[in-house]
């Protein structure tokens, strides 16, 4: 495998070190050693050595979320996420990908999503066609509120109405890159996906980015692959924060108890953790999960959901064992993923809700 040499000084860094594998929630959920994040690079180092192909640790390779909860903990500055997606990308490049993955690819190359999805649930299609018409302000609802949680994306386009906002939502709504970021990592074609979001962003003075997954990709990675877009991007927890800030958005506290999971993207990619806290607390009582802001655990998602669906239920699970364990009985969460992942276990003890569902509610 040709992998740079930068990347290879983190996995023989990485092989015999134990030191973040009780914070993977991968791991942690498996009870596999296999998913922490020294076994990951002991196998990657292994096909370094040309003792094993690489595609005898592919399936591994995709048991990581890429959530940054090892680097984040790594006190030598060591980045597994790095080496695992340079894997993802040499093994797109050498043909190795495992077969469920080459499916998610092909999808997000002909329909843009993973999925393979084409039509939205008639009610977010509607509420996408009423803001057809050009603003200075676009919403990009992004892949999983569209075609995966579309009562998510029809939720953020009322919260907004809520506030009176004069904003525009595509129909056509081009992908971010993000799912082809997580699946192979910064290759041509993820770059090309980009590239082709920038240029319809180019239009609009202001973008604001509904999905974690989404604004990571875009106010980050961009940036990182050389891409740039005109428009000033804003998350859209940071938005509603400046609406209420602002008194556009009218908020009324109610007494209900309320714990907030940080989406990794926001905390640690971003370095955005008080925003949905201003807004959560304009209508709830917020109190803290063991494990947040840039510690937070990630919650699931529904992309790894679509190849490892019991591993994330079972991280899923776990998180929502953490608010139990603190005697919380309502969880909010601002991702999309994390809603859909936390929403699919089946568990009568913790309500969870979305961001636009407290607002809403
Ligand atoms: S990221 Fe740091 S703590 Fe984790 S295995 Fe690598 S060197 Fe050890
Ligand atoms: S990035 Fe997240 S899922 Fe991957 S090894 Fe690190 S902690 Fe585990």
């Amino acid at each position: 495998m040709m992998m740079s040499d930068k990347c290879k000084q983190h996995v023989d860094s990485c092989r015999f070190c134990w030191m973040c594998h009780h914070i993977c929630p991968v791991g942690n959920a498996t009870g596999q050693e296999r998913n922490t994040a020294r076994a990951r690079a002991l196998g990657i180092s292994l096909v370094n050595r040309e003792a094993i192909d690489l595609s005898e640790i592919m399936d591994n390779i995709y048991e990581c979320a890429t959530c940054g909860a090892c680097v984040h903990d790594c006190k030598t500055g060591w980045d597994p996420v790095m080496f695992t997606k340079e894997t993802r990308l040499q093994a797109a490049l050498e043909g190795k990908l495992p077969a469920y993955i080459n499916t998610l690819v092909d999808n997000c190359l002909d329909t843009g999503n993973a999925y393979g999805k084409t039509v939205m649930c008639e009610t977010l299609a509607a509420a996408i066609a009423a803001h057809a018409a050009k603003t200075e302000t676009l919403l990009f609802l992004g892949a999983d509120a569209r075609y995966m949680a579309c009562r998510q994306g029809f939720k953020a386009i009322s919260v907004l109405e809520k506030a009176g906002v004069s904003f525009t939502a595509l129909a056509d709504e081009p992908a971010s890159g993000a799912q082809l970021d997580f699946l192979i990592g910064a290759a041509e074609e993820t770059k090309a996906q980009m590239a082709a979001a920038a240029k319809v962003m180019d239009d609009y003075a202001t973008v604001v980015v509904f999905d974690p997954a989404d604004a990571k990709a875009i106010k980050q990675l961009y940036h990182e692959y050389g891409v740039e877009t005109k428009a000033n991007v804003v998350t859209f927890t940071a938005y509603l924060a400046e609406l209420l800030a602002a008194g556009n958005l009218a908020a009324k506290k109610s007494d209900r108890a309320v714990v907030y999971q940080d989406p990794y993207q926001l905390s640690r990619d971003l370095c955005e953790t008080e925003e949905a806290r201003a807004v959560i607390s304009a209508f709830a009582e917020l109190s803290e999960l063991h494990l947040n802001r840039t510690e937070t655990i990630w919650a699931g998602d529904i992309l790894m959901a679509q190849y490892k669906p019991d591993t994330v239920k079972r991280v899923a699970a776990r998180r929502i064992f953490n608010a139990t364990s603190i005697g919380a009985k309502t969880m909010v969460t601002a991702s999309v993923g994390e809603y859909v992942a936390l929403k699919s276990v089946e568990q009568s003890d913790v309500e969870i809700l979305s961001l636009v569902d407290l607002i809403l509610d």
